[in-house]
């Protein structure tokens, strides 16, 4: 089936330690480990494909063991990828570490992402795709083609601009539709455009903020649809019109990571599930996040097609 959204981004595999405390700089301890696909991209494409749009993830993987272990991941999910093998480079991962209280410590190493080029991304890849999305976990030169190509074949072009990385270039932002920074994106847009004049800003000020305040920072980006993801609150979704707040759903939360992931995910097969209406796609992508943060983990807390539809009845 051609896909309906295309999720160009990173792999990368998680290799997570739980552990009673972190250790001390020198200090060695013992934990429990497990390990699962992750990274931002493929966490997308996969809350994409299990909310129901025909989905394609292309992304760039090393020559071993976690390669195989995403290809089979993606032919249990049933969900279309393009592996795009870089045999110089390891498969991306994550060490992660999370604490008896919950907070984590993660350091993300991309390996093959990083080398995702232009030349992997042709033209007619693009083709008849309505939705292409991006993030910043991948190549940033080959991560702007795809958006510009995304454009070039008539998709709408998403950009979820994470992490936000000390090389992130603004002019990447001309060639988005619609952009989904969170709290944390949204404040490093702030102080780095020239243009909202602010320099040192803060989550913490952003909280004190109306929303029209939001609405107005919002729309010195440049995209004409910016969705700003608020945590718990739910999201703001601005418009040159105007904004609506869409607030989020109240459930028995165990575990937010990847509510980001889910959020995008589910917003972009709301997409074309709504054929364009991102306002219904926004509300969509809400009920996807408020589901994942039901289940513990990342790309395996996605919600289903079924699991979401029981939710809405
Ligand atoms: P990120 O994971 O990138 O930090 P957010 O924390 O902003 O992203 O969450 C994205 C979306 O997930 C929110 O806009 C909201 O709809 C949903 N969400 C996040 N936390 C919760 C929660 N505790 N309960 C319900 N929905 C949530």
């Amino acid at each position: 089936m051609k896909p309906q959204v295309i999720v160009v981004g990173s792999f990368v595999q998680d290799l997570t330690w739980n552990c009673a405390n972190f250790p001390q700089a020198g200090e060695t301890i013992i934990g429990t480990f497990s390990t699962g696909p992750g990274g931002k991209g493929s966490n997308q494409a996969v809350a994409a494909g299990r909310a129901g749009a025909a989905t394609l993830f292309i992304g760039a993987v090393g020559k071993d063991t976690f390669a195989g272990g995403a290809r089979a991941f993606y032919k249990a999910e049933k969900i279309g990828a393009r592996f795009i093998e870089k045999p110089a480079h390891a498969t991306g991962t994550a060490a992660i570490l999370v604490s008896e209280s919950g907070q984590n410590e993660i350091v993300v190493a991309l390996g093959a992402n990083a080398h995702l080029s232009k030349a992997d991304l042709p033209a007619k890849l693009f083709a008849g795709a309505q939705v292409v999305v991006a993030q910043l976990e991948s190549n940033l030169a080959a991560t702007a083609h795809a958006l510009k190509s995304a454009r070039a074949a008539g998709a709408t072009a998403v950009l979820n601009p994470a992490p936000m990385r000390a090389d992130f270039n603004p002019a990447i932002l001309k060639h988005a539709d619609i952009l989904i920074p969170n709290e944390t994106e949204f404040t490093a847009l702030v102080n780095l455009l020239p243009i909202t004049g602010i320099k040192d800003f803060t989550e913490s000020q952003l909280s004190a903020l109306g929303d029209d305040d939001i609405h107005a920072l919002a729309r010195t980006f440049g995209p004409r649809v910016v969705i700003v993801t608020l945590g718990k609150r739910g999201c703001l979704v601005s418009q040159e019109s105007g904004y609506t707040f869409i607030a989020s759903h109240k459930v028995k939360a165990i575990d937010t990571t990847g509510a980001g992931d889910a959020f995008v995910g589910g917003f972009t097969a709301g997409l074309v599930k709504f054929k364009g209406d991102f306002l219904a796609a926004a509300r969509f992508g809400t009920v996807v996040a408020a589901l994942s943060v039901t289940k513990r983990g990342t790309a395996p807390a996605m919600p289903h097609a079924r699991e979401i539809a029981a939710f809405l009845k």
